[in-house]
């Protein structure tokens, strides 16, 4: 299986433009512009246009969704399981209280092909990751720049956001990323 060419070098691509990334937020933050959430949708579609998340699946491998309780519900019920015997195997809270993954890559992703071997009852979290398109995009900027060193499909939404909203300051025309 190609591995996403873009994971080589991502968590160092990410680090070197995150102060920027975190600057433009600010800047954004300042005076949103009511097209935000069109261009972020418009952005993350031509993005996973072209993104095949099957040769990537870095997301579950590294990172934990949170599991709602309608979460809990359903894929217990999806294996059999008790809730509570579910949450013993698999669950744990974090520093803010919600359900995690005890450890990571995800127990449910089957590592040969990178399928999540419980898609169709999957968490809504990994259902909406990595939230790119989601309404009110400017409630959750800090989560996309933590997102950024994890997906480089969110890496490079957010680079072309820089472009089609551009804000001042330095640019990203002058950094490397096209
Ligand atoms: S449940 Fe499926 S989509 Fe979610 S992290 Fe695990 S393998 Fe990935
Ligand atoms: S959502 Fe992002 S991190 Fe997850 S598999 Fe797709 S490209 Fe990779």
């Amino acid at each position: 299986m190609e591995i996403d060419k873009r994971l080589l070098t991502l968590a160092k691509d990410a680090k070197e433009v995150e102060k920027e990334t975190r600057k433009y937020f600010q800047r954004l933050k300042r005076r949103v512009p009511k097209t935000l959430d069109i261009t972020m949708r418009d952005l993350h579609e031509e993005e996973f246009a072209k993104t095949d998340c099957l040769s990537c699946a870095n997301c579950c491998k590294t990172s934990s969704p949170i599991f709602t309780e309608k979460d809990i519900q359903r894929i217990s019920k999806h294996f059999k399981m008790k809730e509570i015997q579910f949450m013993d195997q698999f669950l744990e809270r974090d520093s803010d209280d919600f359900y995690v993954l005890q450890s990571v890559p995800c127990h449910f992703l089957d590592e040969v092909d990178n399928s999540c071997t419980i898609y169709d009852v999957r968490p809504k979290a990994c259902s909406e990751y990595p939230h790119t398109n989601r309404k009110k995009f400017i409630q959750i900027t800090d989560l996309t720049v933590k997102n950024a060193e994890i997906c480089p499909a969110t890496f490079s939404i957010i680079e072309k956001l820089k472009k089609a909203i551009p804000l001042g300051g330095k640019s990203s025309k002058e950094t490397k990323f096209k």
